[in-house]
C-alpha cells in the first residue's frame, strides 16, 4: 500500500478529536481553562482527520520502520512543561529545564562509563552526529574521517558540510565494519576521526567497538561512536545472553558517543543525545550571545550547543523518565531485554522455518528474514510478496536494500542473479512485541507459502 493511502481506523480518529478538544481547554496555565472558539474547534477536528493518514505505530502489529511510541510519563512530562514553553538556549530561557538536561546527560554519560564528560541534548541524532564530527574535524583539521558501509548516510553527508574529507569502510559478512579493512586503511596514513556505530540503522548490527578502540590508540586516531540506535542496549551488557558485552564495555575509551533518546529511550521525537569524555573540547564551541548569557556565570547549554533554541520540555521528558525508569537493567533495560528476547525467539524461528531465513543473526532486535528461493531475484519478488501479504493480515513490515554478493557470503547456496535484493526488515522494538512474536512468525510464514 502506497503510505498516501494509509488510514488508521475511524475510531481512533474519534479519539483523537475527543482528546484534542479536552489539551486545549487545558493549554493556558495562567488564565484557567481555554474555551475554544468555533473556528478553533474546528481546526483541530480538521486535524484529526488529517492525521488518519498516519501508520498504526503504536499497534503490536507495526514492526515496520524505527518508531517507538513514548513512554506515558515522557508524553506528560512533556505536555506539562509545554506550558511553560522554556528554550533550553540560555539560562534565562529555562533555567529549571537547563538543569533537568544537565542531569539527564550526566545519567547517559555515567551509562556509558565516562568518569567526566561535557555533553547536551539536540534536536536529533543527526545533529548530535554533526556536532561530534565538527569537534572531531577541528581537532583534526584536513583529515579523513572514516565510517562503514553500512553507517547511517548522515556520515558522509556531515562530512561535507563541515568540508571533511570522508572514506567509506567495507563491512564484514555481519554488518559490522570490516576490521581488517579498517586496518589497512589506517595503515596508509591520513584518518583523524574513526565512526564506529553501535546498532546500524538497517540491521542493528554493533561494529566491534573494542576492537576499533584498539587500531584507534595504535594509530593515533579519534573514535566517536553513533549509538543513536543502539546506545541504551549498554543496559544489557552484563548479560552475554543477550548481547555481546565487548562492544558496550569499550565506549569509555571512545572519544565522543551518540544516543537518540527518541528512539529507545521512549522519548518524543526531538531528542538526540552527544557526550564528550574531554570536557575541554567544550572551548572549541566558544562564543559569545549578545542577546543573552546575562543571567548566570553558569554555563549556559547554549554555549556547548551548535543548535540555539530548544525545546527545554525535551529535557523534562527525558528526565522525568529517568526518574521513573532509570539508566539500569531494572530500569529503561528491561524493555530492551524483553524485545531483544522476542527477537531471538523470532530468530530461532525462522532459521528453523522451510519457507523463511534471516539474512544474519541480529545484534540487536532489528530481524531481516526473506523467502528462501533459488536465486537473489527471486528472493526480491517473493519478499515483495510477503510484504503485501503480511499487509492483508494487518501486519506492516519495512523492506532493506541490501547488495546480492554481501547477502550470499551467509548465504552460499543463493545464485547471485541482480546487483541488489531486496529482503524484509522488522523492528522488534515495542513492548508489545514479546506478546506477539509467536503470531508474527506464523504470519510470515503462511505469507511465504502463499507467495510463489
Ligand atoms: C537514526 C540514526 C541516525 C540519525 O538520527 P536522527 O535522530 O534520525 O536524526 C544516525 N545514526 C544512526 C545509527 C541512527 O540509527
Amino acid at each position: 500500500m502506497r503510505a498516501q493511502d494509509v488510514r488508521l481506523e475511524p475510531q481512533l480518529i474519534e479519539r483523537l478529536r475527543e482528546r484534542s478538544t479536552e489539551l486545549i481547554r487545558h493549554a493556558d496555565l495562567w488564565t484557567g481553562e481555554v474555551v475554544a472558539a468555533p473556528a478553533e474547534r474546528a481546526a483541530l477536528e480538521r486535524l484529526a482527520d488529517r492525521l488518519a493518514n498516519t501508520y498504526p505505530y503504536g499497534d503490536a502489529r507495526y514492526v515496520g520502520q524505527i518508531l517507538k511510541p513514548p513512554h506515558p510519563v515522557a508524553w506528560a512530562a512533556y505536555a506539562t512543561t509545554m506550558l511553560l514553553n522554556p528554550n533550553n538556549h540560555a539560562l534565562d530561557g529555562g533555567p529549571a529545564t537547563a538543569a533537568l538536561e544537565k542531569e539527564a546527560v550526566a545519567q547517559v554519560a555515567e551509562m556509558f562509563g565516562y568518569p567526566a564528560h561535557l555533553g547536551h541534548l539536540t534536536s536529533s541524532g543527526t545533529l548530535a552526529n554533526l556536532e561530534a564530527l565538527w569537534i572531531a574535524r577541528e581537532l583534526h583539521p584536513g583529515k579523513v574521517v572514516l565510517s562503514s558501509e553500512a553507517a547511517h548516510y548522515t556520515h558522509s553527508r556531515m562530512c561535507a558540510i563541515i568540508g571533511a574529507p570522508h572514506e567509506k569502510v567495507a563491512q564484514d559478512a555481519f554488518g559490522r565494519l570490516d576490521v581488517v579493512a579498517l586496518e589497512d586503511r589506517l595503515v596508509r596514513g591520513d584518518v583523524g576521526t574513526v565512526v564506529a556505530t553501535l546498532g546500524t540503522t538497517g540491521m542493528g548490527a554493533l561494529d566491534p567497538v573494542h576492537l576499533i578502540a584498539d587500531l584507534c590508540e595504535k594509530y593515533g586516531v579519534r573514535l566517536h561512536v553513533d549509538g543513536a540506535y543502539g546506545g541504551f542496549h549498554t543496559l544489557l551488557a552484563a548479560d552475554p545472553a543477550l548481547v555481546d558485552p565487548a562492544p558496550f564495555r569499550a565506549l569509555p575509551r571512545a572519544d565522543s558517543i551518540v544516543v537518540d533518546p527518541h528512539k529507545h529511550g521512549l522519548q518524543p521525537y526531538g531528542c538526540g543525545c552527544v557526550v564528550f569524555r574531554d570536557p575541554s573540547v567544550g572551548q572549541l564551541y566558544s562564543h559569545d550571545s549578545p542577546y543573552t548569557y546575562f543571567t548566570s556565570d553558569d554555563l549556559h547549554l547554549g554555549e556547548i550547543s551548535i543548535e540555539c533554541s530548544r525545546a527545554g520540555a525535551s529535557a523534562a521528558a527525558f528526565w522525568t523518565t529517568l526518574q521513573a525508569l532509570p539508566l539500569t537493567r531494572s530500569g529503561l533495560g528491561a524493555g530492551l531485554a524483553e524485545q531483544r528476547e522476542a527477537t531471538l525467539r523470532i530468530t530461532a524461528s525462522l532459521r528453523a522455518s522451510t519457507v523463511l531465513d534471516v539474512a544474519v543473526t541480529p545484534d540487536l532486535d532489528i530481524v531481516c528474514p526473506f523467502p528462501r528461493a533459488a536465486t537473489t531475484s527471486e528472493v526480491s519478488r517473493l519478499s515483495q510478496a510477503v510484504f503485501d501479504a503480511a499487509a492483508q493480515e494487518g501486519w506492516h513490515l519495512a523492506e532493506l536494500r541490501v547488495s546480492s554478493r554481501w547477502l550470499a557470503r551467509q548465504h552460499p547456496d543463493l545464485t547471485v542473479d541482480s546487483e541488489d535484493t531486496v529482503i524484509l526488515r522488522c523492528c522488534v522494538m515495542k513492548p508489545e512485541h514479546a506478546q506477539v512474536a509467536d503470531a508474527f512468525v506464523a504470519t510470515l510464514e503462511r505469507a511465504a507459502s502463499s507467495a510463489v
